[in-house]
């Protein structure tokens, strides 16, 4: 009887981890498939020409060529994209801190640097690589 009855229990405890591990599943998928929907881009433009086109959630560092031969570097970063390091007189893209938001721009005037975040939210506006 006292066997019967510990397989039971081994059944409905299997079957509880069955249920975590298949949610776990199903909101895994759902969050990928809800990240898919949004297809953000990075854009680096140096004087209106486009550089560098990448999804935002690829994590990367990019050495910008600025338009005097200065130089930015971009990081893109669990979706957030700063400006580490530039050789710009006023360093303020670098003190423009973070953006993750569709329509944001991080500009360096001396440099002739664009860094904007493209896509999301219905305004896709798309680039041609
Ligand atoms: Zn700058």
């Amino acid at each position: 009887m006292s066997r019967q009855k510990s397989a039971l229990k081994r059944k409905d405890a299997l079957l509880l981890i069955m249920i975590i591990v298949g949610a776990a599943i199903v909101g895994t998928v759902m969050w990928f498939m809800r990240n898919a929907e949004k297809p953000e881009r990075v854009t680096v433009k140096v004087d209106g020409n486009v550089v560098y086109s990448e999804s935002l959630s690829k994590d990367t560092e990019y050495k910008v060529d600025g338009y005097d031969g200065g130089y930015n570097i971009v990081v893109v970063q669990d979706s957030k994209v700063s400006v580490k390091e530039a050789d710009c007189p006023d360093k303020v893209c670098m003190n423009s801190g973070q953006i993750s938001k569709s329509g944001d721009t991080i500009v360096c005037m001396p440099h002739k640097v664009v860094v904007e975040i493209e896509g999301g939210e219905g305004t896709v506006d798309s680039v041609a690589k």
